[in-house]
């Protein structure tokens, strides 16, 4: 006698499996149980996903596997966590054993029945042993001896909170203390409840180091050194396998991570923060390309938790779905939680524009730019500068032919990394060393094009040359981006010599941007932000208003240092486009009155929130063949309508033509892309589900074999 169990397995992406797999076992298994099966010729890991009373038709005890063994010691996943990892399937499109394998730690994947019973013994040993000496008294309702006592604006949001069930959008300038409302949130359910969890995420791994320090601070001391875990891409994968099982077992009750964290297994969560919400990193850009922020709010739904967005330039999305109600309108179903005010009634930096029209030309830091930074250096303050490119410069150049550092690879260029002298596409990793003369003509005169962090810093350390701190010592810079960070630990020494004040000037990429609780800085600049102003991307500007209100909220962020110093934070922007209206409102530091002309913008054009979008790409050697896949599986789509119901849909959907994408070209890969809208996401998500099986048919036509892959991003966040 068999038990008949649906089990989900990681199947090939397109593989046409879309569902669970059929296997038989002696014995039944509770949906959710972690099992080892034959697939092919190799094992795998599976979670049973049902148990069915008949075999699927066709299928007999001779023909179905029998299940390998199960994950002894690691309860099954709840039907909470199935739910959503089922919703986030459907939803983006995928296969659900994709989803759902790729939602847990890898080495869960990888470990045998019998490495990964010696791994829960030695952490049961472990558990076993005495706790450490927590604050033995258990915590009391409040929170721990180290919490800081709330402003008003801080205890009326938390009321708020408390009193409705949200979801909420918490709405507060940089440094209004939104991270203290969490932390607060956490620990009075924590103390209120024994048994719940709180996730928190955070948009990028180089948030979580000093975030992870705030919450094991107020956390570790009550709860013991394990009730904190993180989980991020940066862990290993043992250091993963970890968390997750703290997770899963419920002994951690906090868990901090970036977007995977959406996945965790937490069986007591009863909250989800999710801070600096507006981030796009978010939004995963491969695979299975699904919003934390979004799954957020569905499993918050799915698992009774409170759901708790936070940020100073919330999406536009979430600005929307925050509204209040008017008179004509119902409002939107998340409550907006508003903290206008700076701890320490700090005052906001004071925006100044510099035109560059009136400067001279090829001016990087215009005088009245510089002046400001010598004097903030002289008065033992500290200065930001950034621009959102790093490399020494973007494009090497021969002004003899004309010769650009192409990528032979991409429709992009190399850029010219002088620290090694080597020019590095940023897109397929091609590197080659400069080349001594021009490849095209032999001129040796080659010279680089525009500038990058890496050339902005030498440039800053020549024009700084000679200028002291108070103590008499030379000024300091120090570069933070992608290149100066690669090595593990680098940022967190670099960032530590930004708090300690061992520098003076930081130079860096938006990377430096964002999140950090910096204590000195008065000074922040932008060097050259225009280039999303005319962007074809139309959340360009909600992207480059984000980023400099948040850097300027880099600034000024101890208002006792700045009233100290008798000084005054500033955020300074060089721009040919001094009259802008996105730098006007960033001027009155005013959010609403962005969002608001953005969003009438949007909702005339039919854009979202107002509507909702897919992406379709396709790849392939030739642009023709991959827009020639999308243009027939959209040429075919009509036929869908003879499906129950599925006329309506279509007749609400609309499909563009396909066009090749902004880079044409990776890797000698050509990309080429179709847009799907609709006014309505039920529509969409109709359509979608019923033209995968029309892709895919499509794809298996002989005229299309030179397509490589296609995938469909729903809700993309760049067009
Ligand atoms: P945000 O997350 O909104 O940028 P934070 O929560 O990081 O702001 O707060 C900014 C700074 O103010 C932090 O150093 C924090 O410790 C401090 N702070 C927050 N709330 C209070 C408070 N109620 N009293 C005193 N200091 C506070
Ligand atoms: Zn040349
Ligand atoms: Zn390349």
């Amino acid at each position: 006698m068999s038990h008949w169990l649906q089990v989900a397995v990681q199947t090939p992406a397109h593989s046409g499996v879309a569902g669970p797999l059929t296997y038989r076992n002696a014995l039944p298994l509770a949906p959710g149980t972690l099992v080892r099966v034959p697939l092919g010729t190799r094992e795998v890991l599976g979670i049973v996903w049902a148990e069915v009373e008949h075999p699927p038709e066709g299928w007999s005890e001779a023909t179905t596997r029998l299940v390998a063994g199960t994950l002894e010691g690691v309860p099954p996943l709840s039907a909470g966590w199935r739910s959503l990892v089922a919703f986030a399937a459907a939803y983006y499109q995928r296969a659900l054993g994709e989803v759902a394998l790729a939602a847990l730690p890898p080495q869960l994947r990888d470990l045998s029945t019998v490495q990964l019973a010696r791994r829960m013994k030695a952490r049961a040993r472990k558990a076993a042993a005495p706790p450490a000496p927590a604050e033995a008294s258990a915590p009391d309702g409040q929170a721990s001896s180290n919490s800081i006592a709330l402003n008003d604006q801080q205890t009326l949001a938390l009321q708020q909170f408390h009193s409705k069930p949200g979801p909420f959008l918490l709405f507060g300038a940089t440094g209004s203390g939104k991270t203290e409302v969490y932390l607060h949130a956490v620990a009075e359910l924590l103390a209120r409840d024994p048994a719940a969890q709180a996730l928190v995420m955070v948009p990028e791994i180089n948030l979580t180091p000093q975030l992870e320090a705030r919450f094991r601070s107020r956390f570790c001391a009550l709860y013991g050194e394990d009730a904190v875990v993180s989980l991020h891409s940066g862990m290993t994968n043992p250091q993963r396998l970890k968390s997750w099982l703290a997770a899963h077992g419920g002994a951690a009750r906090i868990v901090l991570g970036t977007r995977m964290a959406v996945f965790a297994s937490m069986p007591g969560l009863k909250l989800i923060v999710v801070d600096e919400e507006h981030d796009p990193s978010y939004k995963q850009q491969e695979g299975a390309r699904y919003s934390a922020r979004d799954l957020a709010i569905y499993r918050g739904r799915l698992d009774g938790a409170k759901v708790l967005l936070g940020s100073a330039t919330p999406s536009l999305e979430s600005w929307h779905h925050s509204r209040p109600a008017t008179a004509d309108d119902p409002g939107g179903r998340y409550l907006r939680l508003a903290m206008p005010g700076r701890i320490g009634n700090g005052g906001f930096a004071k925006v100044r524009r510099v035109d560059m029209n009136h400067q001279p030309m090829k001016t990087v830091f215009s005088p009245p730019l510089l002046d400001a930074i010598r004097q903030r250096i002289a008065r033992g303050e500290q200065a930001m500068v950034f621009l959102n490119r790093r490399g020494y410069a973007p494009v090497l150049h021969c002004a003899d032919c004309g010769w650009k550092s192409e990528c032979p690879h991409c429709s992009a260029f190399r850029v010219f990394h002088k620290i090694d002298r080597t020019l590095r596409c940023h897109h397929c990793g091609f590197t080659e060393r400069v080349p001594r003369a021009c490849p095209a003509c032999g001129n040796i005169d080659i010279a680089p094009l525009g500038r990058g962090t890496e050339r902005l810093e030498e440039h800053l350390a020549e024009l700084l040359e000679g200028v002291t701190r108070p103590d008499g010592t030379p000024v300091r810079i120090v570069r933070i981006d992608a290149d100066t960070t690669r090595l593990k630990g680098a940022l967190e020494s670099q960032l530590a010599q930004v708090h300690s004040g061992e520098v003076d000037v930081l130079v860096g990429t938006q990377m430096i941007a964002k999140g950090h609780d910096f204590r000195r800085i008065t000074l922040v600049a932008a060097i050259n932000p225009d280039g999303a102003l005319f962007s074809s991307d139309f959340r360009a500007p909600e992207r480059l208003f984000s980023l400099l209100m948040q850097s300027a909220g880099r600034a000024g962020r101890d208002a006792a240092f700045v009233a100290a110093q008798d000084s005054a934070s500033e955020m300074w922007i060089q721009t040919f486009h001094p009259a802008h209206p996105l730098f006007e409102a960033l001027k009155q530091h005013d959010y609403p009155a962005f969002a608001g002309r953005e969003l009438r913008e949007r909702e005339v054009a039919g854009m979202p929130p107002f509507s909702f979008q897919a992406l379709v790409r396709a790849e392939a050697r030739t642009q023709e063949v991959a827009q020639a896949f999308l243009n027939a599986a959209s040429a075919a789509a009509p036929a869908l309508a003879a499906q129950p119901g599925l006329g309506a849909v279509l007749a609400r959907v609309t499909r563009y033509g396909a066009v090749p994408m902004s880079l044409q070209r990776v890797a000698n890969v050509e990309r080429a892309q179709m847009l799907i809208e609709s006014d309505s996401r039920m529509a969409l998500q109709r359509f979608l589900a019923a033209w995968q099986d029309v892709l895919r048919q499509t794809r298996a036509q002989p005229a299309h074999k030179g397509l490589i892959r296609w995938a469909v991003d729903v809700d993309p966040l760049a067009i």
